[in-house]
């Protein structure tokens, strides 16, 4: 009786550690991509996250922005990495960076080297990552397992030539994920980064690629297997979600309307 009872314990405690195994298993192989606002996105997966343009306070009128309440709920969370591809303010905004990092001191921040100017002297230096990059240039870096690449995708002519905007690729947990900001379409410019070599998982593009000349075969070029718009004016969503998904019935959204977006795959 007593070895039949031991034997059944062992027969329990054995499935027990495979639904446990089997449970963090997929929990690593799950990505998921969390709306913050406009084109901030919160990237998890497994035990890894990444902020990536969630720090802003600039709707320009047409763009939705957290408020204090959305910033604060972003605030109780210990995240080890955040990032931004440029100095706008519909994307990056000193003040809630600098709250941010002061109280996580482990928090690495990276961003081009206009965005990180801001917080020198207001964090602790060992916080900050960046580097001036040329043009078609990029860098890279680790933090905690995951692998960022930092690409110099420039944000246009005109009153635009002067923001330094760098695209954001983070191998995290196995997923490539790319983050473009708000890069210019610069088919010359995007040819010489290698995107070959990166082999995109999910890229995150702002929503006005699908309607700008040439934004197809930068999209081509880019070569992601999953796209997720982004930036959506906020009055406009429901008419830009539509019009997107009728163009790439593949494609998913981010916004207010669309809040998480989750992919996965066998192991
Ligand atoms: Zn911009
Ligand atoms: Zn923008």
């Amino acid at each position: 009786m007593k070895q039949l009872l031991s034997r059944k314990l062992r027969l329990f405690i054995t499935c027990l550690t495979l639904s446990v195994s089997s449970f963090y298993a997929q929990a690593k192989d799950e990505l998921t991509l969390r709306y913050t606002a406009n084109a901030g996105v919160i990237i998890a997966s497994g035990p890894s996250r990444v902020l990536v343009d969630t720090f802003f306070s600039r709707t320009f009128g047409r763009f939705h922005a957290l408020d204090r309440e959305g910033h604060k709920r972003i605030y109780s969370q210990q995240i080890p990495l955040a990032l931004a591809t440029h100095i706008h303010g519909d994307h990056f905004t000193s003040g809630p960076v600098i709250g941010y990092l002061n109280s996580n001191p482990s928090t690495t921040f990276a961003g081009s080297e206009q965005v990180v100017t801001q917080l020198r002297g207001k964090v602790k230096d060992k916080q900050l990552v960046s580097a001036k990059l040329g043009p078609a240039e990029k860098m890279s870096f680790e933090k905690n397992g995951m692998t960022v690449s930092m690409l110099n995708m420039p944000h246009g002519d005109g009153q635009f030539a002067t923001i330094q905007n760098y695209a954001q690729y983070i191998d995290i947990n196995g997923w490539k994920v790319l983050h473009v900001g708000d890069a210019a379409i610069d088919l010359d410019n995007t040819a010489k980064l290698g995107f070959d070599e990166l082999q995109i998982d999910v890229a995150i593009v702002p929503y006005w690629y699908l309607f700008t000349e040439g934004g197809k075969e930068q999209m081509e070029l880019i070569g992601a297997d999953n796209w997720v718009f982004v930036h959506m004016p906020e009055e406009d969503i429901d008419r830009f979600d539509q019009a997107l998904k009728k163009k790439r019935s593949d494609a998913e959204t981010l916004s207010l309307k669309n809040k998480t977006v989750k992919y996965s795959r066998e192991i």
